[in-house]
């Protein structure tokens, strides 16, 4: 079994100051469920100022995603950073693919991410720093579940309002 070196709450949790400290300059995001609600094209709250006070520290961030370039190139586009999509993690191609456009050493460089067997598993194998966070989407679960049974309800509607007609 392959722990995380670190967890915190949130990716908002980690800051430059715990960083520097580990020696950490460079940091490979995952996306679903760790910067934004699972295929939800926005970032959760206050990943943008985090990621600008990262910036302003010196610790450059790149996104590392599993998921294909059509989900995660507009999502890093957004936030400015670089990416790399179909990573394929708990498989090391995609960590050194990310380590290479960064420039750096893998002491240097850390991975955050909410799943144990592909980003903590993945980059322990890999041998860069595993920080584990806490999925977003089972705060949120609650949310998509009253809207999928509204979507039903109104579809249900909308189907027997046609049959009518
Ligand atoms: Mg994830």
């Amino acid at each position: 079994m392959l722990y995380p070196d670190d967890s915190f709450h949130r990716v908002t949790d980690i800051g430059a100051g715990y960083l520097r400290e580990k020696g950490i300059a460079y940091l490979a995001l995952d996306v679903d469920n760790t910067l934004a609600i699972s295929e939800h094209p926005a970032p959760a709250d206050g990943v943008e100022d985090w990621l600008r006070s990262l910036a302003e520290n010196g610790i450059q961030a790149m996104i590392l995603s599993n998921n294909r370039p059509e989900r995660v190139k507009p999502f890093a586009k957004r936030l400015g950073l670089p990416y790399v999509a179909n990573g394929m993690k708990p498989l090391g191609r995609g960590f050194e693919r990310c380590r290479r456009l960064f420039g750096c050493q893998k002491s240097e460089m850390a991975l955050v991410g909410d799943q144990l067997l592909t980003d903590i598993w993945g980059a322990r194998w890999y041998g860069v720093r595993a920080i584990l966070v806490e999925p977003i989407e089972l705060e949120d679960v609650w949310y998509f579940r009253c809207k999928r049974i509204i979507e039903r309800i109104l579809m249900r509607s909308w189907k027997q309002e046609g049959q009518k007609r």
